[in-house]
This record gives C-alpha cells, sequence and structure tokens, in this order.
C-alpha cells in the first residue's frame, strides 16, 4: 500500500483527542482565564512560559490530562502569586480544571462516520488515547462511539513499546496496523518506528509538548485534512503514494 507495502490493513487505530473529538481548544480556553486569573501576579508570558516549565517537570509523576493541569496550575499560582495566592485563586483554579471535565463533547468532522465505514470495511478499529482514566471513559462515552470500537485502549503514554504491547494483544503484525492521529510525537513517530503505517490529521491547535518530531517524506506516512477523507483513502490504499 503506500510505502510499497503490499500488507492489507488489519487494524486501525484511532487517537481520541484532538482527531475524534476536540481537546485542546478547551485547554486552550482555560489558559486565558489562567492568566486573567494571574494578572495581579504576572505578564501573559510569564504566566505561560513558567506552567509550561511546571507541567513539563511534572508530566512523569502526573501524567497528561485535565488533573495534571490544574495541579501544575496551583503550582505556577503559587511560585508567581508566592505568599498572596488565596485559597479563593485555589478555588478558582479548581472550578475551571471541573469545567473543563465536565465540558461537551464535540465530535470532529467526519469522525462517527468514518470509524463506521472502517468497520463495514471490515478492519478492526481501535480506539488508542492517553490522559486521564475517568475523563476518556467519559468522553467516549458520550461521544456515542463507544459501541463502534472493536477495542478500547487507554494509556499513559503512547510510545514504541505501548504500541508494541498493543499489538502483540491484539494479535497483529505492525505491517496489518495502521494509526490515525493528530500528533506527530504520539501517533506517528512511535508508530512508524515500528514499521506500522500511519495517517496524521493535523488539527490547528497543538500543545508545545506534542509539538515535536517530524514525518517529512516517509514513506508508510501520508496526512489528509479531515476523518472523513480516511474510508476512501484506505479502500484506494494500493494507488496513494505520499505527495
Ligand atoms: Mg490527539
Amino acid at each position: 500500500v503506500w510505502g510499497d507495502q503490499a500488507e492489507p490493513i488489519d487494524v486501525v487505530g484511532l487517537d481520541g483527542d484532538d482527531t475524534l473529538w476536540r481537546c485542546e481548544d478547551l485547554f486552550h480556553e482555560a489558559q486565558r482565564h489562567f492568566r486573567a486569573m494571574l494578572a495581579d501576579f504576572a505578564d501573559d508570558e510569564t504566566v505561560d512560559a513558567t506552567l509550561s516549565r511546571v507541567e513539563r517537570g511534572n508530566l512523569a509523576l502526573f501524567g497528561y490530562g485535565i488533573k495534571g493541569f490544574a495541579l501544575s496550575a496551583v503550582e505556577t499560582a503559587a511560585q508567581l502569586a508566592g505568599p498572596h495566592l488565596s485559597a479563593a485563586l485555589v478555588e478558582q483554579i479548581l472550578d475551571l480544571a471541573r469545567g473543563m471535565l465536565s465540558a461537551p463533547v464535540e465530535l470532529l468532522p467526519g469522525a462517527a462516520e468514518a470509524v463506521a465505514a472502517l468497520r463495514d470495511a471490515g478492519h478492526r478499529v481501535v480506539l488508542v488515547t492517553k490522559g486521564d482514566l475517568l475523563d476518556q471513559e467519559r468522553k467516549l462515552e458520550q461521544s456515542g462511539l463507544a459501541d463502534a470500537f472493536d477495542h478500547v485502549e487507554i494509556i499513559s503514554e503512547k510510545n514504541t513499546v505501548k504500541y508494541a504491547e498493543l499489538l502483540r494483544v491484539l494479535g497483529c503484525p505492525p505491517e496489518r496496523f495502521l494509526m490515525v492521529g493528530n500528533s506527530v510525537r504520539s501517533d506517528i513517530v512511535p508508530v512508524v518506528e515500528l514499521g506500522a503505517r500511519a495517517v496524521h490529521v493535523p488539527y490547528h491547535l497543538v500543545w508545545d509538548h506534542e509539538h515535536v518530531g517530524s514525518w517529512a517524506g516517509h514513506p508508510n506516512v501520508i496526512e489528509i485534512a479531515n476523518l472523513s477523507e480516511l474510508p476512501a483513502l484506505l479502500a484506494t490504499a494500493s494507488a496513494v503514494r505520499p505527495g
């Protein structure tokens, strides 16, 4: 297929956040509110830079997701406000996180149709997502797609080791696996390292941390504008060559 591979695709892995449903918009909006909360203590650039540094430092222990963000926001506020950090401000930050955790799930264009079409075409369709377990389960449930997947994998980190484990559990050789997602770091690079194929669906907002790596020119990767292009791409995959 593309990458001059002849193996048919058995399993299609789909990323959740910013591939099937919107996510980064929530963080973007929350960060805007967070800057306003700290306006008495620091300018916007300082708030952003401090939060980014604190989040990176905490990732290995807190993991991805809204709860990790909230803890890092409290730590950032403590650093910037010092002894002026009030209980009211901590409460505001927690309210911000609660709002994010209960925000309605908004599917991206073509997502539901693509999942249905892939299953109709005989592929096994698997959700592969990272972040808070509770939050990802809630989003899957609210998305209406819970019954559409053959398997759901919510993992702490998307790296080559985790993908290899997943393929072993699914009994799928890498040559027959395709991963579809918005993050080059999480959905593309570790997958093609295994010899599998990937479809990059860029999203207009990218968190700093995910803004790493490049697949430019890699023969196992192809880019589409949104998920509605995916079923036709797979159907005609043998005719496709990366541009
Ligand atoms: Mg994503």
